[in-house]
Formats: C-alpha cells, structure tokens, sequence
C-alpha cells in the first residue's frame, strides 16, 4: 500500500501544481474513473470548495484502492458529503449550464451548512484598548490567542471536511501584513496573561518566508515578556513538505524557526495528519528532521473521521509512527457542527471506542494524545468514557479547555447516547442543566451586547 507507482526522489524540487474545479478533469488518474464520476465530483466541487497537489495526487493517493482510498476521499468530493436533496437542487442547475443559477445555488446550499459554528468568528473578536477591532484574532481561553494572519486565508490543499471557505486576499499583502503584526504585539502588550499566540488560517505555511518573518519580527523584537510559545497550526508537512526541502524560500523558513527557538520561545509545529499515509513518503520524513533540527518541536492533530481514519489500528499506527519520528502526538478532534458532517461525522460514543482501543495499543510516549475533544461553545470537551453507575450506564466528559478556566478538569456526566454527535446532543445525567450551563449563558449575553457586525 505504502509503495505507489511514482515515488518521487528526495533529491528533485518539485514544482508545486495546484489542480481544482477547474482543471481536475485534466489528471489521468480521474478520467480513468470515467464520466459518471467526474460529473458527480463536479457537482459536490460546485458546493464545497476542493483544492489538491501533484504530490497528494501522485504520491499519497492510492490509485488502485478507489474509491475507498482514504486520501482520496479526504481530497476529492464525494457524492455522499451532499444530501441526496442539495444534490438532486445542483446536479439540475449544472444540467441547465446557467452560470448565475450555478452560483445562487451554490450559495443557497452553503448557507444551510452552517459555515460558521460554534459563533467562533462573531464571539471571540478581542478590542485594543483604543477601540480598535480585530478581525483576524480571537481570544476565546485566557492563555492562548489565535491570530489569522490575513496571508495564510488559504492552503496547500483543502481538506474535504473543512468548511473555512478559502478565500484568497487582494491587498498590499506587505503592508497590510506590517499593520496585522504591529496590533498582534499591541495586543499581547495589553494581555499579560496570553502566553501562546497560534498562528492559524487557512495554513500560515501557504506564506513565502519574506512574508511569515513580517509578523514573526516584530514579536520578536518587542521582547515581550508574556510570549513563551509561538504555535503554526499547519497541514504541510503531510500535503506540501517541500516547503520545508526545496521550495525557494525553504531555508529562509527553517531559519525564521531558527530565531524564534533562539529568542528562547518554544516553536511548536501543530502538524494535522489525519493518516499513517502521509508520513510514510521519504519527503515527509525528511522534512520533519528539517524543523525538528531547528529546535521546534512538532505536535500533532487530527479529526476522526469516518471514511478517511474511523479505525484504531490506524490511530495506534499514526501515534507510534510520529513518535518514532520525533513527533509529540497531540490531539483528536470530533468534527464539528458543519459541512459535511453527516458523512465525516461520528457519533461520541463510537469515537471514544475507537480512541481508547488505539491508545490501548501504544506506550506512554504516544500518550500525550487526549481525546476525544470537541472544540464546543463552552471549551474543549473530552469524552472520557463510559461509566455504569447502580447498573445505569454514563458518558464521562470533562474541559480540556473552558471558557472559564475554572470549568477544566472537572469531569460531568450526561444521558448514555449512542447517537449523539456534538455536545449539544447531550443531556445532562440528573437535573436539566450541565454545571457549567448558567454560567455559559451570562457570559454568552455580556458578549452578544458588544456591538459585532454580522458576518
Ligand atoms: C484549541 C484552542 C486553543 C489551544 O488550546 P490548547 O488546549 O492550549 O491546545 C486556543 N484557542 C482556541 C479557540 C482553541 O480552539
Ligand atoms: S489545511 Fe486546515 S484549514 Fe486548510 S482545508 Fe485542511 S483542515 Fe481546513
């Protein structure tokens, strides 16, 4: 399985080759799956956005295994991630050809998938002092902020389940950068208790080094006292690790972690891997030795997904595989409350199965891992497990992260549910309410009373 066709020498500077909508009928490992398959995946690909890479498709894909591959399926649309009745609503307007009509219901269809859960965006915008909005932050748990530098809006490749709407920027992308890195330290002045800042997107690693260094610099420089940990939430080690070997700039990056680590912050590489295949290639490998002799240290993330890694010996695998390789497995998320989540999604019970009979199989070291986690409105909520109590049988959570810091640790117990989804599925074991639900509620008011714009 691991040996596909053309395994690439780690020695060549492949050019990066975007494929899309646009352009995917163009690879011959698609027009072999024949017109039926193409027309379906163009349907889907009208909704949910899809971007792939020569080295996904070339090296990660395994051609001989569709159209149950799971890189194919995470890469590529699938008919089932539409309900048969948006479908049935876009298979007919491609039908009819008209490019408005196309578009309109693409929209349509979008707005019922629910594109911003959890009120992520609308209710953890911070205010500098001054007044000043900003957008591309949010600081939702007191030690870490997220920055969303206005660069990184896109990816490598999109991941099938994610629903981040990539969208590319037109401006000064300098200057606007400059600006963005100046309030990013502004912010952290005013925030003696932030001690992380994650650099998020979109992927932060989509940015060329010259770029990257515009917001790194000026953290640097200011010698904050508060920033112990500057965080890149990236997937591309496992889509794109040339950026890392040989893209123009790659030595430019590793030495941008190089200063960091220098200045004496910890860099940590949040790499999201969603399966063993993508560290088997020999670029990855070689790749993660690049950071990691900088000093960074690498963690890792990943959903659980059905189609792509509901399955344990897969976890168990991927955890043993990036501790052999340096890396600190880190969290396994539940996919949340978005897109396609009737085809991606699994319920809490299930999942929990599958992370407990994993992180059965590994030793201490991969243990690090903590999941189950949903990343809900109140915090991060771990499922646990399951507990009998006078032969009733409980779901455990607990807050690996909370609104209110206080929340973590503290485990809570709600209805037995084999098919919940999500923690708002969830009822609580006695009484109508979760512990922490009154307070969640006023805090939930004091933020809507601040005066965000919709979005
Ligand atoms: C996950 C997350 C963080 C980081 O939490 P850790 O437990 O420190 O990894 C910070 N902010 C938000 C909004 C998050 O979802
Ligand atoms: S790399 Fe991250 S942000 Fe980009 S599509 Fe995948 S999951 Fe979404």
């Amino acid at each position: 399985m691991q040996n596909q066709k053309s395994e690439w020498a780690t020695n060549e500077s492949p050019r990066i080759m975007s494929y899309t909508l646009a352009n995917f009928r163009q690879l011959p490992q698609i027009q072999k799956l024949g017109e039926e398959k193409q027309f379906e995946m163009e349907v889907v690909g009208n909704v949910l956005p899809f971007k792939t890479n020569n080295y996904v498709v070339e090296q990660l894909i395994d051609w001989n295994n569709i159209p149950d591959d799971p890189m194919f399926v995470l890469t590529f649309p699938q008919r089932g991630m539409l309900i048969p009745e948006h479908y049935a609503k876009m298979e007919a307007a491609l039908k009819k050809g008209d490019k408005k009509e196309i578009q309109n219901t693409a929209n349509e269809i979008r707005l019922q998938l629910n594109p911003h859960p959890a009120g992520q965006m609308e209710l953890n915008v911070p205010t500098l002092k001054d007044g000043t909005k900003l957008y591309g932050m949010q600081h939702k748990y007191k030690e870490t902020c997220l920055f969303f530098p206005s660069q990184s809006q896109t990816c490598h490749a999109y991941c099938s389940f994610c629903f981040r709407w990539p969208q590319f920027v037109g401006m000064d992308e300098l200057k606007f950068a400059m600006k963005e890195g100046e309030q990013l330290v502004q912010y952290l002045q005013e925030h003696p208790e932030i001690s992380d800042v994650l650099f998020t997107g979109g992927d932060p690693m989509i940015m060329k080094a010259r770029i990257f260094s515009t917001y790194i610099n000026p953290l640097l420089e200011a010698n904050l006292p508060n920033l112990r940990t500057i965080r890149i939430g990236t997937k591309a080690l496992s889509y794109w690790p040339y950026k890392f070997l040989t893209d123009d700039d790659a030595e430019e990056m590793l030495d941008i972690f190089k200063r960091v680590v220098d200045k004496g912050i910890h860099l940590a590489l949040m790499g999201h891997f969603n399966h063993t295949v993508e560290l088997k290639t020999d670029a990855v490998k070689e790749a993660i030795k690049k950071v990691r002799a900088t000093g960074a240290q690498i963690r890792t993330q990943s959903p659980i997904l059905r189609h792509i890694n509901d399955d344990s010996e897969m976890w168990a695998e991927m955890w043993k595989t990036q501790v052999q390789l340096g890396c600190i497995p880190y969290y396994m998320f539940v996919v949340r409350d978005t897109g396609a989540q009737h085809y991606f999604g699994i319920p809490l019970i299930e999942a929990q199965r599958i992370f407990r009979d994993a992180y059965k199989k590994v030793t201490g070291l991969a243990r690090t891992v903590r999941g189950p986690s949903m990343s809900a409105t109140p915090g991060k909520v771990q499922i646990l497990g399951i507990a009998e109590y006078g032969g009733e049988k409980l779901m455990v959570l607990r807050f690996l992260q909370g609104r209110n810091p206080d929340w973590v640790q503290i485990p809570f117990l709600a209805k037995y549910d084999e098919k919940a989804i999500w923690l708002d599925d969830l009822k609580p074991a006695t009484g109508d309410k979760f512990f922490f639900e009154d307070e969640l509620n006023e805090k939930m008011k004091v933020i809507k009373n601040q005066d965000y714009p919709e979005s």
